[in-house]
């Protein structure tokens, strides 16, 4: 069923408690923990419970659940003193998508106006 835990999925079992994870914030429907492999001085992955492929097919299904993980994304950012950070989702392997459980990444800490890659 969508939605449903999947037995081999890495942030299912981050969820689940079976990997360990530093969690910086937890709801009912979401988990922030920060990043095993930071790109920036704050790298937070904010995560639905639910196990959905990506952020698109998340927000199609529960959307309520999204716009949870976006205002997540924003309490990160002021408990970790950010006024300016990036919020990326990607999606698709050839996008860098390595795990397939939706997430966003919240990154601030360092100069992020380079551009957008
Ligand atoms: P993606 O590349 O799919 O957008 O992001 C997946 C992120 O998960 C990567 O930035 C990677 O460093 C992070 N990651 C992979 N394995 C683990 C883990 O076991 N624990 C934590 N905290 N992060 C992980
Ligand atoms: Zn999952």
């Amino acid at each position: 069923m969508a939605g449903e835990p999947q037995s081999d999925c890495l942030f299912c079992k981050i969820v689940a408690g079976e990997i360990p994870a530093t969690v910086v914030r937890k709801t009912e429907r979401t988990l922030a923990f920060r990043d095993i492999h930071p790109q920036a001085p704050t790298h937070v992955l904010v995560i639905p419970h639910a196990h959905y492929p990506n952020a698109a097919e998340l927000a199609a299904a529960e959307p309520e659940i999204a716009g949870e993980l976006l205002a997540e994304a924003g309490e990160v950012a002021k408990d970790e003193g950010l006024d300016s950070y990036r919020l990326i989702f990607n999606t698709g392997a050839g996008a860098g998508q390595t795990v397939f459980h939706a997430h966003v990444h919240v990154l601030g800490g360092r100069t992020l106006h380079e551009g957008l890659v």
